[in-house]
């Protein structure tokens, strides 16, 4: 199945003609929604480095796509910390003054790459405890634990913490994974729910269903019956694949599949699972409301 073929519409509107809410693709698990002039900014990842330079170089934000695409920020989200997730936060966080939710290891990062403290909010917690709960402009932030996927021989790639350093992270292997969460996220009586790895921990039912889920594609097919777990747990309305995008390649050209995503099962199961839920994909930068 070719992505594109499931594109939602340009501009898209889910649900009323009064949108107040826009979400933006920024392409692997990247979005910025907007509400109310507050603007927030979940695993933005746009530096999109090269395979050679990830996997050999140092990784270093672009600064020029940054400029050219990011503007204003009221906080940053981060799901968990590999590379293709935190790369481009603390710049983004610098640059905005933006809020900074994430990890132990996320507000390591963030301390490491100079940023003050009182922009940082560590939101781990034990899993059998309550989410932290935060609330930014119009938006309410649920931080509920979760998991990555198991996608490298059945293992989580780069686990661990990324230790307290002096230095920022320069290799792909230095950003470790750190905890992970799903965001659940309300503004003006909608959810949009956040899920940056395919997996998901059941300990916590949404309260309620989600309106939009914004559903990680990569290692979907580890994670034992996926869209069923996330549809009985997440109960979508409509959800927006992401992070089936070849991400070493850069923005300004079309998105295109990384290998092995298998997004047709991917479709068929969730659209059986989640019954009458829109299912589809945006291009890179595009835009849909609700
Ligand atoms: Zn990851």
């Amino acid at each position: 199945m070719r992505p594109e073929s499931i594109a939602f519409r340009p501009d898209e509107l889910l649900g009323s003609r009064d949108a107040r809410i826009r979400v933006r693709w920024l392409g692997t698990a990247g979005f910025e929604i907007t509400c109310d002039d507050h603007v927030l900014l979940i695993d933005p990842y746009l530096t999109r480095a090269s395979l050679a330079r990830t996997a050999f170089g140092r990784l270093t934000p672009d600064l020029d796509v940054l400029a050219r695409h990011i503007g204003r920020a009221d906080a940053i989200i981060v799901g968990h910390t590999h590379f293709d997730h935190a790369l481009d936060v603390p710049v983004i966080a610098k640059k905005t003054g933006a809020l900074v939710f994430g990890s132990r290891s996320a507000v390591k990062l963030c301390r490491a790459a100079g940023l003050p403290e009182e922009r940082l909010r560590m939101v781990e917690r034990a899993p059998s405890t309550e989410p932290i709960v935060a609330e930014v402009g119009p938006f309410r932030l649920r931080f509920v634990p979760s998991a990555h996927s198991r996608f490298a021989l059945g293992r989580v790639p780069f686990p661990g913490e990324i230790d307290d350093c002096d230095a920022v992270p320069v290799r792909v292997d230095h950003f470790r994974c750190g905890a992970v969460f799903r965001v659940e996220i309300e503004a003006h009586g909608r959810t949009i729910v956040h899920v940056g790895s395919a997996e998901l921990t059941e300990v916590a039912k949404a309260p309620r269903e989600a309106d939009l889920l914004l559903l990680c594609v990569a290692g979907w097919r580890s994670s034992r019956d996926l869209p069923e777990r996330v549809a009985r747990v997440l109960s979508p309305r409509a959800v927006l694949l992401s992070h089936w995008d070849d991400f070493f390649v850069p923005l300004d050209r079309p998105a295109r599949a990384l290998p092995a995503m298998a997004m047709e099962p991917l479709v068929e199961r969730l659209a059986r699972a989640a019954r009458d839920a829109r299912i589809g994909t945006l291009p890179l930068l595009g835009e849909l409301g609700l």
